[in-house]
Parts: C-alpha cells; structure tokens; sequence
C-alpha cells in the first residue's frame, strides 16, 4: 500500500495535470469556438448587408428607372418642340410650361428644364432653382447626340438631383434638350429608416447618397479610421457589401456593423473557457475524492493493523500469564500440600518440647521407682516393690497414650473424611497439650455438649485445627496471672460450630486482614512459623466448613475463633 507522501505525491501531480490539461483545452476550445462563433455571425451579418445592398439597388433603379423614358417623351412632345421652334411666343410658353408641370405632377420629378444647344436654360417648367448647363456640357453633349444623358447635379445650398436629359428635334436638325431632375434627396430620405450606414459613390469617387449626412459629397470615408472618426458613427469595424449599380455606374455599399460578430466571439470563447473550467472543476472533485477515500482506506488500514498488533501482544501477553499462572497454580498445590506436612511438623516440633518434657518425667520416674522396686526386692519388703512396679506400670500406660496421640497426628491424614464424634476430637487435642497447659497453669473450660454429637470432617486433620487453636489462645495468654480458655460446642440441625475463646489481647486491627495467609506471624524468631491459621483455614475449608475470627463477646480483650462444621450423620461412617 503506497504511504502517505506517496499519495500527496500523486494527488499533487495529478492536480497538476488535470489544471495544465484544463488550461490547453481551455485555451484552444476557446480559440476554435470564438472563431467559429465569430465567422457564423459574420456570414450572418454579410447576409444582412448583401440583402439590404441588394434592396437598396433594386429600390434605387427603381426609383430612378421611371424617368429615364420621361426625358426622352418630352423630346418628342409638339409643345416642347413648339416652345424651341417659337420661344417667344407665350402660347407655346405655355404649353410647354403646362406639360412640364405635368410631367412634375405625375412623376414627382423636381424640375422640368428646356435647354438651348448652348447650354443656357430656355424654360423651366417650375422654375424652383438656377441652374445652367455649359455648352460642353456632358448632359448637355450627350443628349445632342441623341442618347439619354443622365449624371448627378449638385444644385444651389448642396442640393443633389439625378438630371436625365434627351434631345429635341425637328425635321433637319436638333433644336436642344430637356432636363428632367429628379430629387436625390426624396430617395435618400427612405435610407434614415435603414441602420445600417449606406453609400451611394458615383463614377468620380463622390459620395452622391447617403443615410450618413456628414458624408455626402465628399469622396468615400477610407473605412474603419474615419468611419471611426464621425461622431454619429461610433463602431469601429464593419463588413462592407457593395454592389455595382450598372446604368447609374455606382458603387452602392452598406456596412454592416461588426460589432456582433465580435461580440460572439469574445461570448462563445468566453463560454468555451468556463465549460473547460467547470470540466476541470468537476475532474479535480472527482480527484479530491479519490484521494480523501484512499487517505481514508489507508487511516482505516492502518488503525485495523494497530489494532491486530495491540490485539495479538494482548494475545501473546495473556497467554504467558495463563502459562505463568497455571504453573503458580500447579506450584501453590504443591506448596499446599507440603505446607500442611510442614505445618504439622511444625506443630510437631513445638509439641516435641512438651513431649520430651512429659516423657522424661515419667522416664525419670520409672527409673527410680524401678530402682527403688529393685532395692525393695533386695530387701525382701516385697510390698513396697510390688506397689513401684505398679506405678511403673501406669507410667508406662500414660507414655503408650501420648505415644499414641503423637502417632494419630503425625499420621498423613485420611483424604476422605465422615462423620466424626467432636468432643472426642476436642479430647484428643486437649490431651497432646495437658503438658503445656498444665505449665502455663491455664484454666480450659469445655462447653462439649452431647458427646455424640457429629461433623463432617477427618478426626486427626480436625484434631489438628484445635490444637493449632487452643495452641494460639494460649501464646495469647502467655504472662497472664489467670490464663482462661473456654471450648464451647454448639450444634443446629445442620451445623456443628466450634468457639475457642481467650482472654488474651485479642487481634492486633492492623494485622486482622493478614492472620490468614501463610507464614504470617508476629510471634519472635523460633516461636511461630505463621502457618497455624493458614493450614487449620485450608483444612475447615475442605471439609466444606468456614473459619472465623471475632472478638471476645464477654472479656475487654480476647479473641473467639470459631470453626463451623456441617453436621454429621451416623449413616456416614467415622472417619480417621
Ligand atoms: P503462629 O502461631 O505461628 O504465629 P498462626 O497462623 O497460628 O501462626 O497465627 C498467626 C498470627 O495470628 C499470630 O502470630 C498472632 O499474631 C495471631 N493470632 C492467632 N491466634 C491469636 C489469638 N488467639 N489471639 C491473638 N492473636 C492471635
């Protein structure tokens, strides 16, 4: 699994790439959709304008086209002929006039003019302006050759018309020309409606019409910078579209403002780049949460490892303890055992010195009264020696039975156990210690109860218990002018309790948690081994009984131990 730098690493990388991936799409995508863009709205707006030049042509060869045969009718008309044949005369004036003035009416020409071959004006039908013709005129040269002539004439005050002239003639030769204007400024009014700027550039490169009036005639604005340069005509760029009017020999053109075009590049780019960049966005998310899960994975990894680690040490370290505890087990069985044989060793160490002592007394006894015996016999006093050899003889009875106690306790106890008669248990016990308690001149008072009364238990292991008990009340006692121990037997149905009281100090507080365990002892070096209590617990114990400490209910001082035994029955049999 890669570690953690390793991942930043990566996720530093990547993010790299998907931003410098983002930024070339970016860039190009924007490049392409803003050229795209721009060419569709320029192919738009070139139709726009190709159809408006288009409109605009037609409209003004249309407009235009109508008086062309105009000029060239009243040529042929018998009035005007008249009026050049006989110009003084006011009918012929007249007529003329009339007929010019309904041509005006009917066409909505501005002027009708009749020109002399020299130029100069014969009539005008309206008489509206001045205007004259030089005799060379192209208008003027034109018509007398007898083709439409046709050009643009800029009038008093900038004033533009479209002049159409055409010959008059007479049998043997010409006699001059009409003029028909036509008001430029009518058509051009119909361009204000149009947005587009329109220009209208006759044969000598002037602007002749135009919806833009600063530009009328002045020769064309070189496009962009003086386009640019007219106050009504902000935008700086424009497609042009111009079209070449064939009769009038003009070059009509609408531009067509650029500016949308422009507009839908810079929209459309603009567009590309924020899709690229929600696209880059939307990777660097999906980025971002790749590597929080793979951040997550290897937290999760690596805490489930710590984890089995702590989980297999905790293994491992319980294991040894069970080892090791099953070992202290094994071993506080073995030290149990032994223990209760070195306790009743130990017990039998402390009797021996009593035991030795209650021997050699008798010993010593039977020593003199044998020899005495002897002496008697010697003498023949018969009596006497029979009376010694008597007293020899209880002696040695009194040995047997402390012989036969020390045998009983020293003996390793039975592992089954029955139903054992209590105050012969407590008789027993009492009997190994007469010695010591006749040294310490205490006094033992036994409360037994009915002598056949039963515990469940071993008879030499419980005899044991007591001796161990009455062997503490008595140390209890040491130094005291009256030592009293009382034994005292009470019985319920099903239990059997056994109390030895002293009147000794009683149980020291501060130890009374502690009398229990093994070679726990406050008595001097040699006196106590600490074992008593602890093998006399472990014994009560497996009988299925408890042993317990209180204090002396009676006396100021004074401990009470009391063992509690289930109540035998007969049926079980007497155990050793
Ligand atoms: P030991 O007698 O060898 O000291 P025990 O296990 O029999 O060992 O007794 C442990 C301790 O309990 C004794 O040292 C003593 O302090 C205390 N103890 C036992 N019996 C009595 C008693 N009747 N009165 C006061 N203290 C006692």
């Amino acid at each position: 699994m890669a570690n953690g730098a390793s991942i930043n690493r990566r996720y530093r990388e990547l993010s790299f790439l998907n931003a410098a991936v983002a930024i070339l799409i970016g860039v190009i995508a924007a490049y392409f959709v803003a050229h795209s863009a721009s060419d569709i709205q320029e192919t738009r707006l070139r139709a726009t304008g190709r159809e408006a030049v288009n409109v605009q042509a037609e409209a003004l060869n249309g407009a235009l086209d109508k008086y062309r045969m105009l000029a060239v009718m009243l040529g042929q008309r018998a009035e005007v002929r008249s009026l050049f044949l006989d110009p003084d005369q006011n009918r012929a004036r007249e007529a003329a006039r009339l007929v010019g003035l309904t041509t005006i009416g009917l066409s909505g020409a501005l002027e009708v003019a009749f020109v002399r071959p020299d130029g100069s004006i014969l009539a005008r039908a309206a008489d509206k302006f001045v205007d004259g013709f030089g005799p060379d005129s192209v208008l003027l040269q034109t018509a007398m050759q007898g083709r439409l002539g046709r050009a643009v004439r800029v009038l008093q005050k900038g004033r533009r018309a479209y002049v159409f002239t055409a010959r008059v003639s007479a049998v043997g030769g010409h006699l001059g020309a009409v003029a028909i204007y036509v008001d430029l400024e009518n058509i051009e009014d119909n361009w204000s409606l149009i947005t587009h700027p329109i220009l209208a550039v006759d044969q000598a490169g002037i602007v002749v019409m135009s919806n833009r009036a600063h530009w009328r005639l002045l020769p064309p604005p070189a496009f962009n910078a003086e386009i640019d340069a007219a106050p009504d005509a902000p935008p700086s760029d424009y497609f042009s579209n111009s079209r070449v009017l064939a009769p009038l020999n003009w070059t009509l053109t609408v531009l067509v403002d650029a500016t949308p075009a422009r507009n839908a590049a810079t929209l459309w780019g603009g567009l590309a780049v924020a899709v690229c960049a929600a696209i880059a966005l939307a990777v660097q998310l999906l980025i971002n949460r790749h590597f929080a899960a793979l951040r997550r994975e290897r937290r999760d990894r690596t805490t489930s490892l710590r984890l089995e680690r702590i989980v297999r040490d905790r293994t491992r370290e319980l294991l040894q303890s069970n080892t090791a505890l099953e070992a202290a087990v094994e071993q506080l069985h073995r030290t149990h055992t032994e223990l209760i044989q070195t306790g009743k060793m130990a017990a039998l160490g402390q009797m021996s010195t009593a035991l030795s002592h209650e021997l050699n007394q008798p010993l010593s006894a039977v020593k003199s009264y044998a020899d005495n015996a002897l002496t008697f016999l010697q003498r023949g006093r018969e009596p006497e020696a029979r009376d010694n050899i008597k007293r020899i003889s209880e002696l040695a009875d009194r040995m047997a039975e402390i012989s036969r106690h020390l045998r009983n306790f020293a003996r390793k106890p039975n592992p089954t156990f029955g139903a054992v008669p209590i105050a012969a248990v407590i008789e027993d016990a009492l009997k190994v210690l007469v010695s010591r308690i006749r040294n310490d001149r205490a006094e033992i008072v036994t409360e037994l109860g009915d002598p056949a009364l039963l515990v469940r238990g071993g008879h030499v292991r419980l005899q044991q218990v007591i001796v161990n008990l009455v062997l503490n009340g008595l140390d209890a006692m040491e130094g005291q002018p009256a030592p009293r121990l009382v034994i005292n037997v009470s019985s319920t149905e099903k239990s059997v309790s056994i109390a030895i009281t002293d009147c000794g100090p009683g149980i020291d507080p501060a130890v009374r948690d502690q009398i229990f365990d093994p070679f726990f002892t406050t008595k001097g070096v040699g006196q106590g081994l600490g074992l008593g209590l602890s093998i006399s617990y472990n014994i009560v114990k497996d009988f299925g009984g408890q042993l317990s400490v209180h204090d002396n209910a009676e006396v100021e001082g004074g401990a009470t131990f009391v063992v509690k035994l289930e109540a035998g029955q007969e049926s079980e049999g007497v155990a050793a």
